[in-house]
């Protein structure tokens, strides 16, 4: 009998402990009325004015809405009221977990980033979900399992030959493994290193799996410079054996020879599409890339000064290339390399070739940033409905890009430049990524949609961040909200972190969470 009362009476108090939680949480969490914004919806129509309700981490309401009793409401006249932008291509993977708050990313309007680009992933990928989760971010998350990295696994440090049927057998395991952990797709960089050496079979095994499991292919192709048309047919003969979407990393044309070519490399890519190849791109609004030294030297003939010259020459010379990391000797940073041989008293592939030796003795590598791409380019990328904005940058990065896209793209290539219209850039920040990514609730304004939103004046909006001043922070967005929390007010981070990991479909994994 006593154990009966007493068993009634815990039943009572957790009864009014939930309710109590439930009443407390709904009271806390009012809803919101952004009303008198210019509403970009992020499908690409034109701006309306329209009010927007968000509750519960959702949007509840757009439209002739007025305020409810009780209701927060911000009156965005003369604002710009976007959903949160989408970085696709985003190396924030190790910088997250020192800055969660991701201030010059949320800044920049993101509220999504994708990391495990280049195939470069964290690994086991379920472990970064998990410490992910436990800090908790201000913007959301997703992520690309890396080839490099899966080859690493399988193959450790011999990994400079086509992989044996042995290793392959274990990299389709790994890969599976990845996709079952919420990755969102398979990421490659085949002009790196650890990539370098694999083959087509070798991507068309992975990509296999990648898509077996709704995910797609990323990667960042073979070669950007003189054999970028060669690099671009071995990423169409991938999406083609392997029936996956694909999405061409920071396309460009990085080489003299090959400057000027973008209306042909786009002719291949719209008769590919047509073909039926679900092929889309993404674009940095820079005309410098920014990688380690060798990538400059395609056949990794470090050592040979013809062959060195003749790549410097291909990037319009070394007065192109300035050195953003070198760790045996950092007083070279912030210099070009023609700076550097003239004060070494060397020729400029002998000042190559000593960066090459000092860097391996060192177990190290120079990093650079390349001036090498020309602006008509640029604009003939970013004018294609397929091409989306990514940053290829992210936190603390020593490139402006890292800081400054979004805001770029806006202040400079639709307000100045006239590139682009407002709703289009923004449907190439929102709803296109989401739409690679198979993301159906989030890039765009609709009632039912998540609550990711950026409020930013179209007057001022810009970046800031330059190459000797990488990390300067954004101006001109207002607001931001991650699933309807505001986490980026007045030109400062709120201390939120409301950001979800998002898995395949949009979906936060049950066995993540
Ligand atoms: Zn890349």
């Amino acid at each position: 009998m006593l154990r009966l009362k007493r068993a009634v009476i815990f039943l009572l108090c957790v009864i009014f402990l939930s309710v109590f939680a439930v009443l407390s949480s709904a009271s806390k969490q009012n809803s919101l009325l952004i009303i008198n914004a210019q509403v970009a919806d992020g499908t690409g129509a034109p701006l309306r004015q329209a009010n927007v309700r968000v509750d519960l981490g959702h949007i509840v309401g757009v439209g002739d809405l007025t305020p409810k009793k009780g209701e927060t409401v911000i009156d965005a006249t003369g604002l710009v009221l976007a959903p949160g932008f989408i970085d696709i291509h985003n190396h924030s993977a190790d910088g997250l977990l020192t800055d969660p708050q991701a201030e010059s990313q949320i800044a920049q309007g993101i509220t999504s980033l994708i990391v495990g680009p280049d195939g470069e992933s964290p690994w086991p990928i379920i472990n970064w979900v998990r410490t992910i989760q436990q800090l908790h971010t201000a913007p959301n998350v997703g992520i690309f399992a890396g080839h490099a990295t899966i080859r690493k696994q399988a193959m450790g440090q011999d990994y400079k030959h086509a992989a044996t049927p042995g290793e392959m057998k274990m990299m389709e395991l790994f890969m599976g493994q990845a996709m079952n952990q919420q990755a969102l797709g398979l990421s490659s960089g085949l002009e790196y290193e650890v990539g370098s050496y694999s083959n087509t079979d070798e991507l068309v095994d992975l990509a296999k799996i990648a898509a077996q499991h709704g995910g797609i292919y990323m990667t960042h192709i073979r070669d950007e410079g003189d054999n970028s048309f060669q690099a671009l047919d071995e990423e169409m003969m991938i999406a083609e054996r392997a029936h996956i979407p694909v999405e061409h990393s920071h396309i460009k044309l990085g080489t003299v020879r090959v400057h000027g070519n973008a209306a042909s490399f786009i002719n291949v890519i719209n008769e590919a599409r047509q073909r039926g190849i679900d092929f889309m791109a993404d674009c940095y609004p820079y005309d410098a890339w920014h990688a380690d030294i060798k990538v400059l030297v395609p056949s990794k003939e470090y050592d040979h000064p013809s062959t060195v010259a003749r790549a410097l020459e291909d990037v319009g010379g070394a007065s192109h290339v300035t050195i953003t990391e070198f760790k045996p000797n950092p007083s070279y940073v912030g210099h070009t390399l023609a700076d550097l041989a003239k004060a070494n008293h060397v020729s400029d592939e002998d000042m190559y070739i000593r960066l090459i030796h000092d860097g391996d003795a060192a177990n190290t590598e120079a990093m650079i940033i390349c001036q090498s791409i020309i602006e008509s380019d640029i604009k003939a990328f970013f004018q294609q409905p397929w091409v989306m904005v990514a940053s290829d940058g992210g936190i603390a990065n020593s490139h402006p890009r890292g800081a400054g896209t979004f805001p770029r793209v806006l202040g400079v290539y639709v307000r100045e430049k006239h590139w682009l219209t407002l709703p289009e850039a923004i449907r190439k920040m929102t709803s296109l990524p989401a739409q690679r990514l198979s993301w159906e609730d989030r890039g765009v304004i609709r009632e039912g949609a998540f609550a990711d939103l950026v409020l930013f004046n179209p007057d001022t909006v810009i970046d800031k961040s330059t190459y000797t001043n990488p990390e300067a922070l954004s101006t001109g967005i207002e607001k931001v909200f991650v699933n309807g929390e505001l986490v980026w007010d007045k030109g400062k981070p709120t201390s939120a972190r409301p950001g979800h990991f998002i898995g395949r479909r949009g979906a936060a994994s049950d066995l993540l969470n």
